[in-house]
């Protein structure tokens, strides 16, 4: 189908790493693209380098189900998340790529009468934070998804918090928009480039080993999702980080059926429609640490028979393909964006299940930090030593009903 298209280029150049950089980031994921992107936007930096182990976009930013949300309810993620949504809503235009950014809604269903009193309290916040959230009684949320199942469904279904301006985007595209973007802005994005090693003298970074030799740098960001605790160990760090196991479905194309994202927080099930048709889905963590970015069978089973319980309708359609991604899961389930005890080494991760929806602010905020040394005002509160010391802990795992 592509024979026709034999003019296209790269979109991104694929240069040899330079000895040196000022700034070098570990990781070409999401969050590591959209910091160099800022870094060279908002702060004019350019002799930056992206070094990647495998191939941009083949990380968890290429595997997720793609829902982005601001619906936190702790200070510490509100106005970060908040910060993040901002950002998504100008970011086609800002990157001038498509990345299918579709504003249809989330609802978080409940079940319970205590399970409204936190919904609402949560929309509350949501609004007071300046975002926007609806609370749904159980007819108004029928005439928005009839095809639930509000007979027999184990746990009654009594309504939603809808959240219209949340929805979803196309994961791979985000990825390729701010390589570009990136790359466009002088940054060298580096593929099959594994750090092997960080060079550090006197409590101040150097620069990193990688398969393909050594590169100086005056400044290091360890952004390696799943594999931060492997890295921040070559800087003989030991973070507090657990790697598991998240894996998500998608069916083959059907006609538009679901309009919005619901999630099920008690049956650890989501749902939304690709722009292709697909149902895209997923469940809870596998629960065993493990960088193997493949899950296993019983929670394949645990998250069929929670759709088929929701939404019985899905049972016609076929599975096409599962798969998983590492998931860098924190104490507290919320992020780690700090500077570390080395000089010059600064640290981005505890993304847990929700880091896409992040990728916009985690970037704009970390390069704020690398550039000027101090923290932006959207993330005053991810500092790494609140699990140390016990204080600012943000305890809120978006697990249950926020989940993804
Ligand atoms: P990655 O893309 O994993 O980037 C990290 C990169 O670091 C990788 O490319 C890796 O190869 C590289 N790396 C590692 N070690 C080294 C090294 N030594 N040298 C060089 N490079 C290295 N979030 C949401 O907000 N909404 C969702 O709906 C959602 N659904 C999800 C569903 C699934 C199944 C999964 C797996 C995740 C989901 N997430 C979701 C979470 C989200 O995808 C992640 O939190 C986020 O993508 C992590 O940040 P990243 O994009 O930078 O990670």
């Amino acid at each position: 189908g592509l024979t026709g298209n034999k003019g296209w280029r790269p979109h991104w150049r694929d240069p040899e790493p330079k000895p040196e950089y000022d700034i070098v980031i570990i990781g070409g994921g999401g969050h590591g693209l959209s910091t160099a992107y800022y870094l060279a936007r908002d702060h004019g930096l350019k002799n930056i380098a992206v070094l990647e182990r495998g191939y941009i976009g083949g990380g968890n930013i290429g595997r997720n189900t793609t829902i982005v949300r601001a619906n936190y309810f702790l200070q510490g993620n509100s106005e970060f998340y908040s910060h993040s949504l901002k950002l998504w809503e100008g970011l086609e235009e800002d990157l001038n790529y498509n990345v299918m950014h579709s504003q249809r809604g989330i609802i978080n269903l409940f079940h319970s009468d205590g399970q409204r009193d936190a919904a609402a309290r949560r929309g509350n916040m949501m609004i007071s934070q300046g975002d926007d959230a609806i609370l749904l009684g159980r007819e108004e949320l029928r005439k928005m998804v009839p095809y639930l199942n509000f007979d027999d469904l184990r746990f009654p279904l009594y309504g939603g918090l809808y959240h219209p301006r949340g929805g979803t985007a196309r994961h791979d595209a985000v990825a390729w928009g701010y390589a570009r973007g990136a790359d466009q802005r002088g940054v060298d994005l580096i593929q099959n480039c594994e750090v092997t090693g960080i060079d550090i003298e006197n409590g101040k970074v150097k620069g990193v080993q990688t398969v393909r030799g050594p590169i100086r740098a005056k400044k290091v960001a360890m952004v390696a999702a799943g594999r931060s605790s492997q890295v921040a160990a070559m800087a003989g760090m030991r973070l507090p980080i657990e790697s598991h196991i998240l894996q998500a479905f998608v069916t083959e194309g059907l006609k538009p059926v679901i309009d919005n994202v619901i999630t099920f927080g008690m049956g650890h099930f989501y749902i939304s429609q690709s722009d292709k048709g697909g149902l895209v889905f997923g469940g809870d963590l596998d629960f065993y640490a493990s960088y193997a970015a493949r899950g296993n069978l019983p929670t394949v089973e645990h998250v069929m028979e929670a759709g088929m319980a929701l939404m019985p309708m899905i049972g016609k359609a076929k599975v096409l393909r599962s798969w998983g991604g590492i998931m860098d899961m924190s104490p507290d389930g919320s992020p780690i964006i700090d500077k570390t005890h080395i000089d010059g080494l600064y640290v981005n991760c505890g993304w847990n299940y929700g880091g896409f929806k992040a990728v916009p602010g985690s970037g704009s905020v970390f390069a704020h930090l690398i550039a000027t040394g101090n923290y932006h005002p959207a993330s005053t509160r991810h500092r790494l030593d609140r699990f140390r010391t016990g204080r600012g802990i943000i305890d809120e795992e978006g697990k249950g009903s926020q989940h993804n």
